[in-house]
């Protein structure tokens, strides 16, 4: 594979990201619906003073009701996050085996540099990648975990809300019912907008929910997978002795830059110790791994496994190939 190739190669890869992306958002947004019809169903059933009442039977219930329903949208959260982060990582690791792999081959050097290990390596890369996911902390000092069920935690309390703007608003059950419905699938002013005209006071308590219940996991969720490919990127480039140890911070499509990440991708390259961190939520920038000379690479592996001292070659064999 040349170099041209491998750019190609790597760009289609990355394409995925958002494609993937996307899918995890649907999915997400999918298990808010369904934690929202739960929701409604059972405000359909009730007199909703009762749901308002904290000693009631059926606030308890409902309660009960909300907590199982915010644990089903972190339990989904948590599912597709990590699945998805491994399908985008496998995606670009293909390019690296791919490259390296025939690099060996053209340079003969099979017998101390097995395909598989190269595969094995990638595997192993994209194994921590994903742990790394689960066990950071984020500045906030919580890890992935706890953000995902504090942000899915806040889907009881926006429940809450609507019920007592709905009550306020002298709204029946089954129309509070549908209002939980239509907010959760279209947000608050989908929802203030089957009110009609605001009763008196009802203004006070429809302020306080959100716009968007599913929004924060969203935002997140993006970051989250952001941000671990921007990991993965990084130690897929290390994993190989095709790449220079130089990065490029490469620039999302659409969407205008109005942040640091344009001077980032103007400062690029990076060596690794100086690639900047995630700069910000829903930063959706990528980074590349630079490659060597292909023409010196391949003369330096030829060199390498005819018994040449290569020093770049000799260090990632030791410290990376056979640790991998
Ligand atoms: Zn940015
Ligand atoms: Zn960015």
């Amino acid at each position: 594979m040349t170099n041209a190739e491998y750019q190609k190669q790597y760009r289609r890869a990355r394409q995925q990201f958002p494609k993937l992306t996307q899918r995890a958002m649907r999915d997400i947004l999918r298990a808010y619906r369904t934690a929202g019809k739960r929701a409604s169903k059972f405000v359909a059933g009730s007199l909703v003073e009762g749901l308002t009442t904290p000693t009631a039977k059926a606030y308890v219930a409902f309660q009960g009701e909300l907590k199982k329903a915010a644990e089903a949208i972190a339990g989904e959260i948590e599912k597709i996050t990590p699945v998805t982060v491994k399908k985008a990582a496998d995606a670009t690791a293909e390019v690296h085996v791919k490259y390296l792999g025939e690099a060996v081959e053209t340079a003969e050097a099979g017998a101390k540099v097995a395909k598989s290990g190269i595969k094995n390596l990638y595997v192993g890369v994209n194994d921590r990648v994903v742990r790394d996911l689960v066990s950071r902390t984020s500045r906030s000092g919580y890890t992935f975990s706890k953000s995902v069920w504090r942000t899915a935690g806040d889907f009881p309390v926006q429940m809450n809300r609507v019920i007592e703007a709905g009550i306020a608003q002298g709204r029946d059950a089954i129309d509070i019912a549908r209002d939980i419905t239509a907010y959760v699938n279209d947000g608050k002013t989908a929802m203030i907008k089957r009110y009609g005209k605001l009763k008196r006071g009802v203004y006070g308590f429809a302020q306080r929910i959100s716009d968007d219940v599913s929004w924060q996991a969203l935002r997140l969720v993006r970051s989250e997978l952001y941000m671990s490919l921007q990991n993965a990127s990084v130690a897929q480039g290390k994993a190989t002795c095709a790449a220079d140890g130089k990065y490029d911070w490469v620039l999302s499509s659409g969407g205008q830059h109005k942040c640091v990440c344009g001077t980032l991708a103007d400062n690029s390259p990076y060596g690794e110790s100086r690639i900047p961190g995630y700069p910000h939520p829903n930063c959706r920038c990528t980074i590349t791994p630079r490659l060597r000379d292909e023409k010196k690479f391949n003369a330096d592996l030829k060199r390498w496994v005819e018994g040449e001292k290569v020093s770049h070659i000799d260090t990632w064999y030791k410290n990376v190939y056979k640790q991998g």
